[in-house]
């Protein structure tokens, strides 16, 4: 998901859409696509009952807290 070079001073596009982001949803491009992303994330998370074993070996890398 993240690439090496992560030196550029172009803001990444919206994961939802593609279009370009904007600070105040970022790093969405607007509060629509954040709560899309939120929904995919809470169902991804709660949609999975009991199984922690997967759990530990879902780590996509995401720990952006
Ligand atoms: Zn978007």
């Amino acid at each position: 998901m993240t690439t090496p070079d992560d030196d550029t001073p172009a803001p990444a596009p919206c994961p939802i859409c593609g279009k370009p982001a904007v600070p105040e949803f970022k790093p969405f491009c607007s509060k629509r696509c954040a709560d899309v992303d939120l929904q995919r994330w809470l169902s991804g998370r709660y949609a999975i009952p009991g199984r922690e074993e997967d759990a530990l070996g879902q780590d996509d890398g995401s720990r952006e807290e």
